[in-house]
């Protein structure tokens, strides 16, 4: 029988490699349902090649032109209201690709509709991990990370048990700027940040990757997805990216998950796991490589410690510390602010926000604190 499969940010870097696994397993996933942002081209090849009766975009006119060409299209749904009720639909498997805060709705609604959540979406967890993990419980989710560092964890962790790990080692490439001089880095342009050494991702990553800021989220993604704490956490810079992420027990084993750097590896895991199907990446070879490793140099990239102290703040704080980074990101792409104002904006409104935190928020509370935190850095820098 087959598996049936939805896909949010189906024309996205996360859903175009979910396709490309998704050809090689016909006989095994069906695709049921999509959503896409703008990209209707993209959208119109993915719908060339399988036929899923339920599509949802943010404009009305595109997913209404795609109703209007393919005639196995049964209903489409549109704007943000439209995604959240397309990942509403019932299907075994949900992947959640979208990137940033505005997968946070969708990505909990896949918690009424699908057993499996395969979740590439890091900013849903940094906002609202309590809230996903407690649905993860109530009704039975079994919660699978797509992004490679926590599936390289999920991995190793498997048979283990959760009170014999000493700590979780999250590697990291260190980016394009793993060697510029701190005063250099004033003068990056965002053409500079987007050429990721390693990765091939969509543009809020790669910026992400680059301040290290990707890593703050992964911290906090790491603590929430394997309920630890945040002191059981270490980065370490590994610039092949072939370690794609260790966990220490206490008998001080280290277990690791290694790979050819490909997003391809943790979906195809997050669809099939317990099992392991046959390849559709290459194999590793370790002839000839060698493997480095540093201490990531927080002065540099001071996103990194932000993280872990909005981490000890808590509640509200790493919202705020999401939302701050993903403006402040935008802000950068369209060159109205330099390179180092990235972790300043974060640090600013981190600051900001220390009088009024709110533990243990509610969904609307984070919405609400994450709507503010946007108008107030766009009036502010826009
Ligand atoms: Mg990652």
């Amino acid at each position: 029988m087959r598996k049936t499969l939805k896909i949010l940010g189906a024309t996205g870097s996360i859903g175009t490699h979910a396709i490309e696994v998704l050809e090689e397993f016909v006989d095994d996933l069906e695709l049921i349902a999509l959503s896409f942002g703008y990209n209707v081209k993209k959208a119109e090849e993915i719908l060339n090649k399988f036929s899923p009766p339920y599509i949802a975009s943010l404009k009305r006119e595109d997913v209404m032109y795609l109703k209007g060409k393919f005639p196995f299209i049964k209903e489409v749904f549109w704007g943000e209201r439209g995604i959240e009720e397309l990942a509403l639909i019932d299907t075994d498997i949900a992947l959640v690709g979208i990137s940033g805060a505005e997968a946070i709705v969708p990505t909990i609604r896949t918690f009424d509709s699908s057993h499996r959540i395969a979740l590439a979406n890091k900013e849903s967890i940094v906002m609202a991990g309590h809230i996903l993990n407690r649905l993860k419980y109530e009704k039975e989710i079994e919660l699978i990370p797509v992004d490679s560092e926590h599936s390289a964890i999920f991995q190793s962790l498997v048979g283990e048990r959760r009170e014999d790990v000493k700590k979780i080692i999250l590697t990291a490439s260190g980016g394009p700027f793993r060697n510029t001089p701190k005063d250099r880095l004033k003068y990056v342009k965002p053409r500079d940040a987007l050429k990721h050494p390693v990765w091939h991702m969509g543009k809020k990553v790669t910026i992400d990757s680059s301040t290290l800021a990707n890593k703050g989220l992964e911290i906090i993604e790491a603590v929430f997805l394997f309920e630890i704490s945040p002191d059981m956490v270490d980065v370490i810079i590994h610039p092949q990216s072939i370690i794609h992420s260790m966990v220490e027990f206490q008998d001080h084993s280290v277990k690791a998950q290694l790979g050819v750097p490909s997003m391809k590896l943790p979906i195809q895991y997050a669809f099939f796991y317990p099992y392991r199907k046959r390849a559709t990446v290459e194999s590793l070879s370790l002839f000839g490589q060698t493997l480095e490793f540093y201490l990531p140099d927080e002065e540099r990239f001071p996103a990194l410690s932000l993280a872990k102290e909005a981490l000890r703040w808590g509640g509200t704080m790493t919202t705020i510390y999401n939302r701050a980074n993903e403006e402040a990101v935008r802000l950068f792409l369209e060159e109205r602010i330099g390179f180092l104002d990235i972790p300043i904006i974060i640090e600013k409104e981190m600051e900001a926000h220390k009088k009024s935190i709110i533990k243990n928020p509610s969904l609307s509370e984070i919405l609400d604190i994450d709507r503010e935190i946007k108008e107030k850095i766009e009036k502010t820098y826009g």
